[in-house]
């Protein structure tokens, strides 16, 4: 079992990288603390992959350390790294039995037969794969062959990880519901380090403790799912976490003012005082839609916006206003009112956030 450490890690595909987007990993450090579970959350493309087989030594960095429990592992092949990946589509061998494709990582480390039974039994009672244990892989369904590929990720106790590569994209919902949960099972059993993949943030929130979230080659954040609802540090993370994601207005400061666009805001002093000092002008505030107060009368403090629909969703509402020039989302629960034309709306202090260049920046709360 391990700690990962990823440091200064870097990797491109192309022969002579110039620009950032060149990288598929941008410069980076992490840490995998032993026995996490965690989930690596970001859009296609972003790098996730990539990063798990930097991890798995089935791809070299072009710059950069990985290390387990603080040894630098760069020169290890896979094989020395004792680690187990389980990738999106089925890796198995078709001529072989269930059984035998079980048994093949623990056979391959010279696992006492005694044993390789016992661990094939419980793994493949876990994943209800006893009855087709005698049956050749090559016929079984799409959903059976993933879970025999599964099997053979979580067949070894003694890895220093299981990296997990979308691994339920060919399972049906369901399925993939349950066997969700019996990861976690065998997480909490085990205390594996777990990293898995996906580009699901309902998958990588019932799953791990911690969430990476990956976005153009870089973790932008680590946190809880908690922490990244409620203080996201990247506006990425506002707009990808929670549904519908966070609301950001550009914002600027002028004459003593906050200002989007020619519409003036009603926030704090705090929050005037950070965006007239930043030193950039991308500047956005961002506040998620289940925080945005929504009244249907006027009230002090309150901004009027318009009400262009709403979208009733049973035990809550989405609302779509608009505030001056910029277009909003607020959630209305069902026991509010929800305003037909008109609102006022209140952007309460402690739910706020402030992005200079798109990265949280702190203001002084009221
Ligand atoms: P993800 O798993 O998050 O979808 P990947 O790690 O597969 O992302 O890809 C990250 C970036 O690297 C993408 O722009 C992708 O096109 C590129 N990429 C991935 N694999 C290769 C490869 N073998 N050769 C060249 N470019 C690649
Ligand atoms: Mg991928």
């Amino acid at each position: 079992m391990a700690e990962i450490t990823l440091r200064s890690l870097a990797h491109t595909y192309l022969p002579n990288p110039r620009t950032p987007e060149d990288y598929a990993i941008r410069e980076m450090n992490h840490v995998w603390h032993q026995g996490g579970a965690y989930a690596l959350l970001g859009p296609s493309g972003c790098g996730k992959s990539t990063l798990l087989n930097i991890i798995s030594g089935l791809l070299e960095p072009s710059s950069g350390e990985v290390l387990f429990d603080g040894e630098v592992v760069n020169a290890l092949p896979p094989e020395a790294r004792n680690i187990a990946q389980v990738f999106q589509f089925p890796v198995i061998y078709d001529t072989m039995t269930v059984y035998d494709n079980l048994a093949f990582p623990l056979r391959n480390v010279k696992t006492p037969e005694a044993r390789v039974h016992e661990r094939v039994m419980e793994v493949a009672d876990v994943l209800e794969l006893t009855a087709q244990l005698k049956r050749k892989a090559k016929n079984l369904t799409a959903d059976e062959k993933q879970k025999v590929s599964m099997g053979r990720g979580l067949v070894r106790d003694d890895v220093s990880a299981i990296l997990f590569d979308e691994p339920l994209t060919v399972i049906d919902p369901q399925l993939k519901w349950k066997l969700r949960r019996k990861l976690k099972e065998i997480h909490q059993r085990f205390q594996i380090t777990m990293v898995y993949v996906t580009h699901d943030q309902l998958e990588a929130s019932t799953f791990a403790d911690k969430i990476a979230v990956m976005y153009e080659g870089q973790v932008v954040q680590f946190g809880t799912p908690r922490e990244l609802f409620e203080a996201p540090n990247h506006t990425f993370v506002g707009y990808f976490i929670g549904s519908p994601g966070m609301n950001f207005l550009d914002v600027m400061a002028r004459d003593g003012s906050v200002m989007t666009g020619d519409t003036e805001l009603t926030v704090g002093r705090g929050i005037h005082d950070a965006v007239a000092r930043a030193s950039s002008s991308n500047i956005k505030l961002g506040i998620r839609p289940e925080f945005v107060e929504v009244h249907a009368e006027p009230v002090e403090g309150g901004m009027p916006a318009r009400v262009d629909h709403a979208q009733d969703l049973g035990t809550y509402s989405i609302v779509y206003l608009t505030l001056g020039s910029v277009s909003l989302k607020a959630r209305i629960e069902e026991d509010q009112v929800t305003p037909t034309e008109q609102a006022w709306l209140r952007f309460p202090d402690a739910h706020l956030g402030l992005y200079v260049d798109e990265y949280r920046v702190e203001f002084d709360h009221e």
